[in-house]
This record gives structure tokens, sequence and C-alpha cells, in this order.
């Protein structure tokens, strides 16, 4: 069970590794807000990988931190860009499925309960990508409309969802 919390806590790096490239890649695009929000979510799988980490200390077990892939730097059209966004956290549910299953097979109950809250959070996660991906489409072809989706998702804050947990 530890080496699969360690290989998580290096996928979640990944994860904010991966859209800290996304936001310099809206930057590039010219949607500041684009790259405000895919910052945000960089910061929020960093609480994402503290979570495992700290769990793992919690349990008297060893942390063991491994080399972070390198991530993509072209992400295509903005529509393209959520939809890499999307794909990707489907990967990560998947990867969280798999964490409860072990836990599960393992009969480690504490680890299947701290767990938990990542398979809401991953509903939580794809729901809300799958909407905004909704109201890209809605507007494509329209500069105006991209603008103030643009706006809105810019006034996106950081809240560390770990904490309350
Ligand atoms: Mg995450």
């Amino acid at each position: 069970m530890q080496e699969a919390l360690n290989e998580q806590i290096n996928k979640e790096l990944f994860s904010s590794y991966l859209y800290l490239s996304m936001s310099a890649y809206a930057q590039s695009l010219g949607l500041p807000g684009v790259a405000q929000w895919m910052k945000i979510q960089a910061q929020e799988e960093l609480t994402h990988a503290n979570k495992f980490f700290d769990y793992i200390h919690e349990r008297n077990g060893k942390v063991d931190l491994k080399a972070i892939d390198a991530v993509e730097t072209e992400f295509g059209s903005v529509i393209e860009l959520f939809e890499s966004v999307l794909e990707h956290e489907e990967y990560v549910t998947s990867l969280i499925n798999g964490l409860v299953d072990t836990a599960i097979d393992l009969s480690d109950h504490a680890t299947r309960s701290m767990l938990m809250w990542f398979v809401d959070e991953q509903v939580e996660e794809e729901a809300t990508v799958g909407e905004i991906i909704d109201n890209l489409k809605m507007v494509e072809g329209k500069g105006q409309g991209l603008f103030m989706i643009d706006k809105d998702l810019g006034s996106r804050i950081f809240v560390d969802a770990t904490q309350n947990a």
C-alpha cells in the first residue's frame, strides 16, 4: 500500500507540473483568466500530494519521492486544452479507484477511508471541467463569449480543500 501511495504522490506532483505547463500555454494564447485557473489547479494538486505525504507519515510509513516526468507544452485550441484536462482527470480517477481496490484487497480500512476524500474530489473535478468545456463549446468562434469565460475563469481563488476534510 505504501508503495502505491508514494506512486500517487508522484502522480499528483506530475499533475501540478502539467497544469503549470497548461497555465504557461494559456498565457501564450492570450488568455490570462485560463492561465490563472490553471495555476490554481496546479496549487490544488500540490495540496493533494501533501495529503498523501502527511498520511504516509501519520501511519509511520516512509515517503519516497521519485523523479517527475516531463510534461507537454502544446495543447492546441482552448477547447482541446480543457479536453486534455478532463482526460487527465479521468486518468487520475482511475488511479484513485485502483488505490481503493488495493486498500480493499489488503483490508486496509484506514487507507480506504482516507481515499474516499479523493473519490469525492475526482467527481467534482470532472464535473467542473465538463461544465467549462460545455461553456467553451457554446461560444466557439465568438471572441466576446470567450473573453467573458476567460474573465470568469480568472476569478477562481485558491482554496485548500484538504484542510476541511
Ligand atoms: Mg489531484
